[in-house]
Parts: C-alpha cells; sequence; structure tokens
C-alpha cells in the first residue's frame, strides 16, 4: 500500500501569505522577465484552444502545458519553471468551472498592459529553498539562477510549511515575493490576565486613541500623497488616450496607489502585532464602517485608515496567540459614560467636544481616552461574564 500523509480531521490548517520586496540581479530579472511571458502566453494560448474547441465542437478540452512543449513552435516553454506553466493550466481550470457553474464571467485573454506580471511556483521536493542572513532571505527557485536577494521586513511564524511562492512584477518594476505557508493549528491556550488589558477608540484625529490615554496615528500615506495623485491625475485627463505618454502617465499613477497600500498595510501588520503581543483582551469599537463614513462625513480618511482591515489583522494574531479580541457594540455609550461614576452626559453628543467634565463626580475627561477606557471595562465585563 502507498504511504500517504493523512491530515486528522480535527486538524485545521491555516495559510499564511508573507509578502516581501525582491532585489533581483540582471540575469534574475530576464528569467522572470521570460517566465511572465510565458506564462501568459500559455494563459492565452489555451484559452483560445478551449474556445475554438467549444465554440466549434461543443467540446471541453483538457490541455496541458506538456503537451504545447512538444510544439515545435512552442519548445520555448521548456526554458522556464514547468511548475510554473502547471499553476497557469489549474488557474484556467478554476477560471472555466467558475464560469459553468454561473460564478464568473468567461475567462478573459491576459494583457501585457495588465497591471502586474506574476508566476506561481510550488514546494516540490525541496526545490525552493529559503536560507535566512540578517534582515534578508535568500531565495532559491527552480529554473532561476543563483539566490534572489528578498527583504525580509517582518518575521515568519515559526512551525510552517513553504507551500509556495508567487513571483510578481509591478508596474514601478518593483519585484515582490509572496511565501505561502500552512499551519496547521492546535488550539492555543493562553491563561487570560483580565488586568492585562487595552480598549482602542477609533478617533476621528488619529488612528486611535487607546484607555492608557495613548494616541496613535496613522503614516495617513493616502492624504500625503492625494494631492500629488490628484495632479497626475489631471495631467493623465489631457493626454491622448492609447498614447505611449498616456500609458506612461497611468503607470506612473498606479505606482503611486501601490506605494500608499503597501506602507499602510505595513503599518498595520505591525501595530497589531505589538498588541496581541503585548496584551490578553483587546476591545474594539464594532463600528459600521458605511454608516460612520457617511454621518460623519469622515470620507476618505476612515477607509484610508484602514480600520476594517486592522481589526481582521488583530483577531486572526490574537487567535494564534489564545488571546481575546472582543468587539463592543456600537450602541454601547462609550463616548457619553463617565468611566470613573457611570454616570452618562450628553454634552459629548457634540462631537466637536474634545474635553469634558463629569456633571456628577467632578472628573475631567479627554473624550477619546474616556471613551478607550470604557471600552476596555466593558470587554474585561464579557470576558469575565462569558
Ligand atoms: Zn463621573
Amino acid at each position: 500500500m502507498p504511504l500517504r500523509k493523512t491530515k486528522h480531521k480535527s486538524d485545521e490548517v491555516t495559510r499564511i501569505a508573507y509578502r516581501f520586496l525582491a532585489f533581483p540581479d540582471e540575469e534574475q530579472k530576464i528569467m522572470f522577465s521570460k517566465t511572465f511571458g510565458c506564462v501568459r502566453y500559455l494563459y492565452n494560448r489555451m484559452l483560445d484552444d478551449k474556445s475554438k474547441a467549444y465554440k466549434n465542437f461543443g467540446e471541453k478540452l483538457n490541455l496541458t502545458p506538456a503537451w504545447y512543449k512538444h510544439l515545435s513552435c512552442c519548445r520555448w516553454l521548456s526554458e522556464v519553471d514547468s511548475l510554473a506553466l502547471a499553476n497557469v493550466q489549474l488557474n484556467l481550470n478554476s477560471a472555466f468551472t467558475n464560469f459553468y457553474e454561473g460564478r464568473a464571467d468567461y475567462p478573459k485573454f491576459k494583457k501585457k498592459s495588465d497591471h502586474h506580471d506574476s508566476y506561481t511556483t510550488n514546494m516540490v521536493n525541496g526545490n525552493i529553498r529559503l536560507r535566512y542572513s540578517n534582515h534578508h532571505i535568500c531565495l532559491s527557485l527552480p529554473k532561476i539562477p543563483g539566490e534572489v536577494k528578498v527583504r525580509n521586513h517582518r518575521p515568519i511564524r515559526q512551525g510552517g510549511t513553504l507551500k509556495s511562492v508567487t513571483v510578481s512584477r509591478e508596474t514601478n518594476e518593483r519585484y515582490y515575493v509572496a511565501l505561502l505557508f500552512e499551519y496547521t493549528k492546535k488550539k492555543v491556550v493562553h491563561d487570560i490576565d483580565p488586568d492585562n488589558s487595552i480598549g482602542l477608540d477609533m478617533s476621528m484625529h488619529a488612528f486611535y486613541v487607546d484607555s492608557n490615554g495613548n494616541t496613535v496615528d496613522t503614516p495617513h500615506p493616502y492624504l500625503r500623497i492625494q494631492e500629488g495623485l490628484a495632479k497626475e491625475q489631471r495631467k493623465l485627463s489631457h493626454m491622448k488616450k492609447g498614447s505611449s505618454n498616456y500609458r506612461k502617465q497611468r503607470k506612473k499613477i498606479s505606482a503611486l496607489y501601490a506605494k500608499t497600500k503597501h506602507q499602510r498595510n505595513d503599518f498595520l501588520h505591525k501595530l497589531s502585532r505589538k498588541l496581541v503581543d503585548t496584551y490578553d483582551i483587546i476591545g474594539i469599537e464594532d463600528l459600521n464602517m458605511h454608516g460612520m463614513s457617511q454621518s460623519l462625513n469622515f470620507g476618505k480618511s476612515v477607509s484610508d485608515k484602514g480600520w476594517g482591515m486592522f481589526t481582521v489583522m488583530l483577531n486572526y494574531k490574537a487567535e494564534e496567540l489564545g488571546k481575546k479580541v472582543i468587539r463592543i457594540d456600537k450602541w454601547f455609550p462609550s463616548s457619553q459614560m463617565c468611566n470613573n461614576c457611570g454616570c452618562i452626559s450628553t454634552q459629548t453628543k457634540d462631537l466637536s467636544v474634545r474635553e469634558w467634565t463629569c456633571p456628577h463626580c467632578g472628573t475631567q475627561h479627554n473624550r477619546d481616552e474616556n471613551a478607550a477606557i470604557n471600552i476596555k471595562n466593558e470587554a474585561v465585563r464579557i470576558y469575565c461574564t462569558q
């Protein structure tokens, strides 16, 4: 009987992708380019052949990269990583399945002008190797000469198995590798200390204010670049659509967007990591983001702050460590209640009131810090009564 790896049904598998900036040398860039080109070519060629067979004969063709490699016109496909090509087949098959089952439109051809090039290769019999040196990973990939230098700006969780690597090149000529690790999840039990807790109040003026009175601000990447972006957008509107200047300008704009996105994600990852490492219970407001961005006229800055993504990161990182993130009902009067005596004051309904004094016990409050303390206390109360 062949040996087979069996997984227990109770084992839960999670996958985490780590995306890092890569610094390929010229030779490696050439191979990456070749692979991107082959992957795109094969995808389009298979799509075309499948479409014709389906249209003309009503046949669902099952095509493989191996078949194309034997054609005299496609021999060059053998020069690149065969796993990258195998993934093309898988991707196209699932695109068709999604179409047949009504979940997606008919698969489209991949254009060279699409926002970025990428390919995915899989770990098979040690064909991918990682070597860690301070702040960098040296990555060996199939058919790529030498080791690709990768900046390792956040730690990779121990105990995972590398499953695949996706190499991409963005319009700003930056290269990234995404390392996908698989973890078998064991239920982590952490001894929760209710005294070791924190409450976060999403503030209008900062990213949040915490129950210790600290204000944490976003790098505001979007806001900062927004002005420049508007200028570049204006330039674009005066250019002839489809001209080479127009394409260059579009590249420039999408590079600006990509930059802000990476900065923001990096900030959110580091912040959420620090919080779950430090605290056992983290209380947060359950905000109705859509309602809030409309009613408070936060507009762009709420989505820019990435609060929604931040709470997702907090949740899964806390779960990994057996810690608790507790969402407080959005109707809980965190801003209006005095954290000292519990009296409710309506003066804070006016959002411009930043400081207030409790009419009952006379405690002076900073609006956001008081709210954060209430959120913390409520989170601890919910945890202890669960
Ligand atoms: Zn009071």
